[in-house]
């Protein structure tokens, strides 16, 4: 069975999606916008169906597409996103506001970096979603992390970054940045307080769940 055979027959069974996230997806590809692959997307769906979370914090909201189709799932769930890049938040409040998720998803507008005293408030979180900047992700692990609740799950979107992880990368800012992925995935499977498996679907979903104290 090559990857191929394999990744038209799970595609087979993504269903339909309405028309107004049709459009999300339609509009992040014409204009080169990196949302969730699909099928990476139907897996966290899954996983959040299982977990039944509350309150999700999503870092990189892009025109917000993942979070739209969390809260769609999720109906009791709020969801907390942040992005930094201008257009993109623009989009993203005319999508929300669209698909009549204001009630549900609160965007902060600015650097995730810099913005944990607007996050606070809204902590615990059930769910952390890392889906930013690829080269920050232990530093957005890191400074979050505190606000995730006991038995909290940490996903983690892109981290097989399209194979190039397994490539010899020529171009050394992207050398770099491989770098940092690899050692991300590494650094948190070797955590203490967690229990991490990557899934390799989409671009690689990484699923860590806090560990029970005692
Ligand atoms: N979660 C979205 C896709 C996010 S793409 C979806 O699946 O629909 C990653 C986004 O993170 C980009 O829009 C980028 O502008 C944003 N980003 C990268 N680094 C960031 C940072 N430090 N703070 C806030 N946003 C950031
Ligand atoms: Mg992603």
């Amino acid at each position: 069975m090559n990857d191929e055979t394999l990744q038209n027959y799970l595609h087979l069974f993504i269903k339909e999606r309405p028309a107004l996230i049709r459009e999300i997806e339609e509009y992040a590809k014409e204009n080169h916008v990196p949302i969730m692959d699909l099928l990476g997307m139907e897996h966290m769906l899954q996983f959040l169906r299982l977990i039944q979370p509350k309150k999700i914090l999503e870092l990189g909201a892009a025109i917000g597409y993942s979070s739209i189709r969390m809260v769609q799932e999720l109906p009791d769930c709020q969801v907390v996103t942040i992005e930094r890049n201008p257009p993109r938040i623009e989009k993203a409040k005319e999508y929300i506001a669209k698909t009549g998720s204001t009630h549900q998803i609160t965007l902060i507008e600015g650097d995730a970096l810099g913005a944990f005293e607007l996050v606070q408030p809204h902590g615990g979180f059930d769910v952390i979603f890392i889906d930013a900047a690829k080269g920050q992700y232990k530093r957005f692990f890191e400074l979050y992390e505190p606000l995730l609740n006991d038995d909290g799950v940490i996903i983690s979107d892109n981290v097989l970054f399209h194979g190039e992880i397994f490539q010899t990368i020529e171009n050394k800012r992207r050398r770099e940045l491989v770098r940092k992925i690899k050692e991300y995935n590494e650094w948190i499977q070797s955590h203490p307080g967690y229990d991490t498996i990557l899934f390799p679907i989409g671009d690689g979903v990484m699923v860590s769940r806090k560990k029970r104290k005692g």
